[in-house]
């Protein structure tokens, strides 16, 4: 273990060294929770991005990691959909624009490994916060704490455990919490490029009758592209030589970048979801992929991890206020009930959208341009759905500006 004044019980244990377990571990030390994070090695690096709303770069702010992260990140400031379905009934071209939010960006697009890199370093130096370098392999919940136990035999004792270990989480399924899984007929074919023009920090995104092929902006003449495509698709993409799959992409895209080259290998992401049926078991609250799992469409993962993040936070500080233990079932109960909507809000409209663009049946598309055209011609409609894109339920009313203000203005 990295420290050595640890407590003999912790408030909280979190369990998991990805994007969402670190920064939840951050998140709740510099609140004052004593804390422990099991977070092993990772197996490999991550080549993948990540489109960060507004919320959620504010979180990063908060925690004193966005001044390490910023500068080898990209603002999207304009979201472009253009209908590439090809087929009779199709979407007019929509733009949403951040500054009719009054917002500078949306939020920016950032490389993983940058984000782990900086996150590593953090977890390392952060008060409060004991860290154990090998995955968990024995857990137990009972009525006082949750004991986490090493292969080589760490053991650490909690109020709350607190579960971010992944889609195929150990602690969930040793507590007994069930999931409902579900697959696409679909695979994420993801890169980066270079290209010759510059995006202007525009992300476009094509409706293609595959799955949307979405070009995310990254710092210079760089953007990301997640190219959803059939199984067979896929499979002909990743087995093309460099040139032809830089034409290929170059031709799927329009061209409206340019000519492209690529800046990274290609990987593949098999589509799917997954949402575990209870969001807590006893003195165990789960976070980020070990709770939801979502296919990579309309950036929506790791932005509803911060959000889970977030109420986790709040709902510990004011059971603090009480001085109610952190893994009570009373919190655990606000947890449940706080998270619930906007994990099942975000599914089903992932789900809606990547359904409409693979149906032949003429009334749903009929439905989805229709959508898409009232959003192009209603200012107070487009503004509603662009909010709700980043942040549900929030203050905003339609018809008037909300979100930070221009930095400029
Ligand atoms: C192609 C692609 C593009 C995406 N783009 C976006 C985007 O633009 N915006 C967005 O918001 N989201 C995006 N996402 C989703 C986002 O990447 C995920 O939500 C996020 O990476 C999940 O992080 P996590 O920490 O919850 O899980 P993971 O990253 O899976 O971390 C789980 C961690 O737990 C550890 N672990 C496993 N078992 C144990 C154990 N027994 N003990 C201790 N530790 C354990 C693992 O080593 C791992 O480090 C995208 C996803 C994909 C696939």
């Amino acid at each position: 273990m990295a420290q050595t004044n640890q407590p003999d019980i912790f408030d909280i244990a979190v369990v998991g060294g990805g994007p969402s377990g670190r920064i939840a571990a951050l998140t709740l030390a510099q609140a004052g929770f004593s804390c422990a994070l099991f977070a092993p090695p990772s197996a490999k690096p991550d080549g993948r991005t990540t489109a960060l709303w507004q919320q959620s770069i504010d979180l990063l702010r908060d925690i004193g990691i966005w001044a390490e992260i910023e500068a080898t990140a990209a603002p999207l400031k304009k979201m472009r959909m253009i209908d590439g379905t090809g087929r009779l009934l199709r979407a007019p071209e929509v733009t949403f624009d951040s500054s009719e939010l009054g917002m500078e960006e949306f939020g920016f697009n950032i490389l993983n490994s940058n984000l782990n890199a900086v996150l590593e370093i953090f977890c390392d130096k952060q008060e409060n916060l004991t860290i154990v370098g090998e995955s968990v392999e024995a857990a137990c919940f009972d009525g006082s704490c949750a004991r986490l136990t090493t292969r080589d035999g760490q053991s650490v004792s909690a109020r709350l455990a607190v579960a971010a270990d992944g889609r195929n989480s150990f602690l969930r399924e040793t507590a007994g919490i069930d999931v409902k899984r579900w697959s696409y007929p679909q695979v994420a074919v993801v890169l980066n490029l270079e290209h010759r023009l510059p995006h202007q920090h525009v992300s476009t995104e094509f409706h293609t009758a595959t799955g949307p092929f979405t070009l995310v902006p990254l710092p210079g003449r760089q953007s990301a592209l997640v190219c959803v495509e059939t199984e067979d698709g896929a499979a002909k993409l990743l087995a093309m030589k460099q040139e032809q799959l830089e034409r290929e992409l170059e031709r799927r895209s329009h061209s409206i970048v340019g000519a492209f080259k690529l800046a990274s290998k290609p990987q593949s992401f098999p589509l799917s979801g997954m949402n575990a049926k209870t969001l807590t078991g006893e003195r165990l609250a789960l976070i980020g992929e070990t709770a939801h799992v979502f296919p990579p469409i309309g950036a929506q993962g790791l932005n509803l991890s911060l959000r889970d993040i977030l109420d986790l936070r709040d709902i510990l500080l004011s059971a603090r206020v009480r001085q109610a233990d952190p893994g009570s079932t009373a919190v655990l109960s606000a947890y449940e009930a706080k998270r619930r909507g906007d994990i099942k809000t975000r599914t089903n409209a992932v789900d809606l959208l990547n359904r409409s663009l693979l149906t032949s049946f003429l009334p749903v598309q009929a439905a989805r341009s229709t959508g898409l055209y009232l959003a192009g011609k209603f200012g107070p409609l487009r503004r509603l759905l662009m909010h709700e894109g980043m942040t549900p339920g929030s203050s905003f009313r339609p018809g008037r500006p909300a979100g930070r203000p221009p930095v400029n203005s």
